[in-house]
């Protein structure tokens, strides 16, 4: 699942290209009766009123927030977008690759380029909140702070953690509710760097640990940024292209591999942690 990185990538991506253009069509083969998608353009009878709602607004802005897209259009209106597991959105001519063959949703502008949802799984999710209430809303209400926002300091991390004293971090890492953006990749690479155990239990983290995988959050998203995101999985940017952050994975998918780390001499392990692998080195981590 894009990650914070990714879904940071595509807005960047986003904000180069649609901004100041003008939706003048918009076009779906989703049609589902799941009512989780029910407020959501998979839904026809939603899709119906999306369109209306959309049709000759400008695109005035896009935001991220966690792992959701955020386009902000006039009339006070946001198509907020998530890519969820394979999930992801391109523009204009992007490249023609099998991954992103899997167009369900588009929009066209008045330059006569269209904005592309691919999404191999279809588990995105897409729809229309009010701009003036889109973070109460219950998409954005439960989400906790951004981990690279400066007030983002190793306080807040803390009394952010306290919530689940008895969580793993590998789990509470990942927890949506607890801190933004981070996923599977992402929390793996951080406590590799950090050199702490997936399972170790939140309140038997040291004073010094709590400092490391602090400080390791923001250099590992910032890393994932600077490589245009993960693209192990579907991912891919706005143009259709890969992202470089794969090639760096010191824990994630490496299971058998020799640990990296200057002077260990682990192997990294994969093991499920609440339903979610968590890839770690034997003996360095701990
Ligand atoms: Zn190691």
């Amino acid at each position: 699942m894009p990650e914070l990185p990714e879904v940071e990538t595509t807005t960047k991506g986003l904000r180069k290209t649609i901004i100041g253009l003008i939706i003048k069509d918009v076009w779906t083969d989703l049609s589902t009766k799941d009512k989780r998608q029910q407020y959501a353009i998979a839904n026809p009878k939603f899709f119906k009123i999306f369109k209306k709602e959309v049709l000759n607004k400008k695109i005035l802005s896009v935001e991220r927030r966690a792992k959701n897209i955020l386009i902000n259009i006039s009339g006070e209106k946001t198509i907020l977008v998530h890519m969820k597991m394979t999930g992801h959105l391109m523009y204009g001519e992007y490249k023609k690759d099998p991954i992103n063959r899997f167009v369900h949703f588009t929009i066209t502008f008045n330059n006569k380029e269209k904005l592309y949802f691919s999404d191999a799984r279809k588990f995105g999710k897409i729809t229309l909140i009010d701009t003036k209430i889109a973070h109460e809303t219950k998409h954005l209400n439960n989400i906790g702070p951004e981990p690279l926002e400066k007030q983002f300091t190793l306080e807040k991390f803390k009394e952010r953690l306290n919530k689940k004293p008895n969580g793993k971090i590998k789990t509470v890492l990942i927890d949506q509710s607890i801190i933004a953006g981070i996923g599977n990749i992402y929390s793996d690479e951080i406590l590799w760097k950090a050199g702490v155990h997936p399972e170790k239990k939140v309140s038997n983290i040291k004073e010094k640990e709590l400092k490391l995988i602090f400080k390791t959050i923001k250099e590992t998203l910032k890393k994932g940024i600077n490589f245009g995101g993960d693209s192990m999985s579907d991912y891919r940017n706005i143009y259709g292209l890969p992202g470089k952050f794969q090639l760096h994975h010191e824990a994630y998918r490496r299971t058998g591999e020799k640990c990296r780390k200057s002077g260990c001499k682990g192997i990294i392990l994969r093991k499920i942690i609440n339903g979610r692998s968590a890839h770690f080195c034997s003996v360095h981590q701990v």
